[in-house]
């Protein structure tokens, strides 16, 4: 047992100012989207319902988007920035009443984990605005194996222009 006498007075001064920010825990900062908006001005830019999807991580009734039933040739573009999501030829009929997709665009959209309504789901937003478009499953067809179920009011279709080339 060694002595616990007296020691050096030499004592830390307790952290103050500059010094305690510099100390101060770092936390994770939000994700930064290129394209940002205040809550008023998506609503002032957006249908009602894509302020719901796409700021309020909403869900379109099944059956309920035109864009089910697109067959052009074309791209589905977000409706809250315009940004390229999914091409025609991604798109298949996964009979649920929603635009399917086995790939997006790439880079063109992110993804995290949402665990709301007691599941595990992956969540798929824009990658330029943020804004929810909808979710990704395994059990989509080939060659993905992936099943991209979006919102129709999140996006709007871009026809090809084939006098373009
Ligand atoms: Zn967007």
């Amino acid at each position: 047992m060694t002595a616990a006498g007296p020691g050096p007075s030499a004592r830390f001064p307790p952290l103050t100012g500059v010094t305690a920010m510099l100390f101060r825990r770092a936390t994770t900062p939000p994700e930064v989207f290129p394209v940002t908006r205040s809550d008023a001005e998506w609503r002032a830019a957006l249908s009602p319902e894509a302020f719901r999807i796409l700021r309020q991580h909403g869900t379109e009734r099944p059956g309920t988007s035109p864009l089910n039933g697109e067959k052009r040739p074309g791209r589905f573009v977000c409706a809250g920035c315009g940004t390229a999501l999914f091409d025609q030829a991604a798109k298949f009929d996964s009979g649920t009443g929603w635009p399917s997709f086995f790939a997006p665009i790439a880079g063109a959209v992110g993804t995290k984990a949402d665990r709301t309504l007691f599941m595990t789901r992956t969540e798929v937003h824009c990658a330029t605005c943020g804004g929810h478009l909808g979710h990704v499953f395994a059990d989509g067809p080939a060659p993905s194996g992936q099943r991209f179920c979006m919102n129709g009011a999140a996006m709007a279709f871009q026809p090809r222009d084939l006098s373009d080339g």
